[in-house]
């Protein structure tokens, strides 16, 4: 998608502070930080939101789970992390590539 944003991060075309990559995913800085530790993970092909995945997606998203505990350990977020999807306009979501908040630290906002 050429006006994706998250897929020029991921094309390389806009800088991101980027933490991990792997063949399949990114994981950067959110630019505007809710929170001590505050990164975004997002999977290399463009899924506009979690309301568009499908089957295909099944071993994608599992990586994607099972990568977010690890992160936070390598964050230092021993003791617990919050992790948020956004879907859709009423959901809160701006950016229309799919994409986990990965939060944590001092300064975690009340969910509310
Ligand atoms: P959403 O509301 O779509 O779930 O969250 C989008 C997130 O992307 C926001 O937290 C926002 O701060 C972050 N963001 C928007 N533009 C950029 C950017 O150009 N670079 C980075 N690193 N984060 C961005
Ligand atoms: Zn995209």
């Amino acid at each position: 998608m050429s006006d994706c944003l998250f897929c020029k991060i991921v094309a390389g075309d806009i800088p991101a502070d980027i933490i991990f990559e792997d063949d399949k995913v990114i994981v950067f800085k959110d630019i505007n930080p809710k929170a001590n530790v505050h990164l975004l993970m997002i999977p290399r092909i463009h899924i506009a939101s979690l309301a568009e995945l499908t089957e295909e997606h099944d071993a994608l998203m599992a990586h994607m789970m099972r990568l977010l505990p690890v992160l936070a350990h390598e964050q230092g977020l021993d003791s617990g992390f919050r992790t948020i999807i956004n879907t859709g306009k009423d959901g809160g979501q701006i950016v229309f590539h799919l994409h986990i908040h990965l939060l944590g630290g001092s300064g975690l906002p009340g969910f509310a």
